[in-house]
């Protein structure tokens, strides 16, 4: 990983506004699903949680597949272990933080 491209004074000033922010936005749900590398098993066969989706409710209800607010989150189809592009099961379970 180049490391240089966080070095910088302007990195540095963006990533302390994200950590100093006084109510940082927090999903109140999250839904994983439950995916597989397709990668030959004895080569990878990572298996595991995808975040699907991350969600706030809102009283409106939006055009998303809940009808929340859709938050930004990474969800990335790729095997943490090869890179390749993983299998998403049927499975996806919903998941609530809880308040501590
Ligand atoms: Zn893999």
């Amino acid at each position: 990983m180049d490391e240089s491209k966080y070095k910088n004074a302007e990195f540095d000033a963006r990533l302390e506004a994200l950590e100093n922010q006084p109510d940082p936005p927090v999903p109140d749900y999250v839904q994983l699903t439950l995916s597989l590398c397709p990668t030959n098993s004895a080569k990878c066969g990572w298996t595991g949680w995808l975040l699907e989706a991350a969600f706030r409710r809102c009283p409106e209800a939006l055009k998303t597949s809940t009808g929340d607010e859709l938050m930004s989150a990474i969800t990335n189809q790729t095997c943490p272990r090869c890179g390749e592009t993983v299998y998403r099961s049927s499975v996806t379970k919903t998941f609530v933080p809880t308040s501590n």
